[in-house]
């Protein structure tokens, strides 16, 4: 069987050491000294000011919500993992969805700023499959509008713009270091601000707003990261530049076989742009195509999955709004796998079937 993706696993041993040292401690949560050093390897690593090591990306996207006191109206993507539109219902604002770029698939800035209204308080866009936003010019319309900017930046782990983290930008920027991610911590996820004051707040938010044993900095929640958590991070950011190398590697190997079919790539959309290659996202002319393509890797045990499917505009809980280039991509978008332990002859099984599939259509 082969997976969309599979998550990467350390050397045991690696993993192990840490082990030891937290049952030496015995201190297996609240700001131990692995989460601790777990930040600082992450700021060095990514080149950031301030970083805080939560539960996951979700809970993030909700701490920065809250941190920036959000109200009314924010404008988002449709284009996304429903945790980025169901964040900011969590939190009592209304999505406004905004229509894609059809090569990026992240939002478009010259929709946003018609979106624009009196209640409109941010614009909280995704950095889709690791390749930036056009964030410049979100910044400028926020800076006109007077809007606070959050950048899901799930995917982003590794990805530059202008040669810096892509996690630098924005007021608030949040990562996932979910299971699947390129770089993963089990479960968690982060938020990165270059403002010490919002970063202050939001580490007393993540422990239920103590300051001090018993006094409270206003309203908080549990978004903390265990030990063990942190444990897995720091063993796999010693293996992250290799992690990096190969998936490259790999997602150029998949280029050649595909360049072959009738398929096209998202992409950046402007210059100064490096990113992860974490996914190997392929868009098919039609659904139809879509569903035959999945039909066959299913017959031979290959699982790709609809990322993102369906457009979030369609969610039940939101205000009806038109994306017609989010929704028709959202039906045509498939991911392959792609995955640390790929091997060059599973990249070639599945796109060999995909060649297979749509040449037995054609004839
Ligand atoms: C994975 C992901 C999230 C959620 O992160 P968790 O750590 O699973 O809570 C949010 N947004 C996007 C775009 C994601 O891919």
């Amino acid at each position: 069987m082969i997976n969309v993706t599979k998550p990467y696993l350390p050397p045991k041993e690696e993993y192990q050491r840490y082990i030891d040292e937290i049952w030496g401690r015995c201190w297996l949560t609240n700001n131990g000294p692995l989460v601790n050093e777990l930040e600082l390897n992450l700021k060095d690593y990514l080149g950031l000011e301030h970083l805080l090591f939560l539960g996951n990306g979700t809970i993030a996207i909700q701490i920065a919500i809250k941190a920036l006191q959000l109200k009314g109206e924010i404008i988002t993507t449709p284009f996304s993992y429903v945790a980025t539109t169901s964040s900011i219902v969590w939190e009592n604002c209304k999505p406004i969805f905004v229509d894609i770029d059809e090569n990026s698939l992240n939002i478009k800035p010259e929709l946003i700023e018609k979106a624009i209204t009196k209640k409109t308080s941010a614009i909280l866009a995704t950095h889709v499959f690791g390749i930036p936003c056009e964030i410049d010019k979100i910044e400028a319309i926020a800076k006109k509008h007077n809007l606070k900017v959050i950048y899901d930046a799930a995917h982003c782990f590794g990805s530059t713009y202008n040669g810096r983290s892509v996690l630098g930008f924005g007021d608030v920027s949040t990562c996932s270091f979910h299971a699947t991610k390129i770089f993963h911590t089990i479960e968690g996820g982060a938020v990165v601000s270059n403002s010490s004051g919002l970063i202050y707040k939001m580490a007393k938010m993540r422990n239920f707003g103590h300051d001090g044993p018993a006094r409270f900095a206003g309203v908080g929640i549990n978004g903390k990261n265990s030990e063990f958590h942190a444990a897995m991070g720091l063993a796999n950011l010693k293996h992250i530049a290799e992690i990096m190398a190969t998936r490259k590697n790999q997602f150029f190997k998949y280029l050649k076989w595909i360049k072959k079919l009738d398929v096209y790539m998202p992409r950046p959309t402007q210059e100064n742009v490096e990113w992860n290659h974490a996914y190997f996202p392929v868009i098919f002319p039609t659904e139809k195509k879509l569903l035959a393509a999945v039909k066959a890797l299913n017959d031979h045990y290959i699982y790709p999955r609809r990322y993102f499917y369906p457009s979030l505009n369609l969610l039940e809980y939101v205000d009806a709004a038109e994306c017609p280039v989010s929704e028709s991509i959202a039906k045509r978008v498939l991911c392959l796998p792609i995955y640390h332990e790929m091997s060059d002859s599973t990249i070639d099984l599945v796109s060999r079937v995909l060649l297979r599939a749509q040449n037995y259509r054609n004839k």
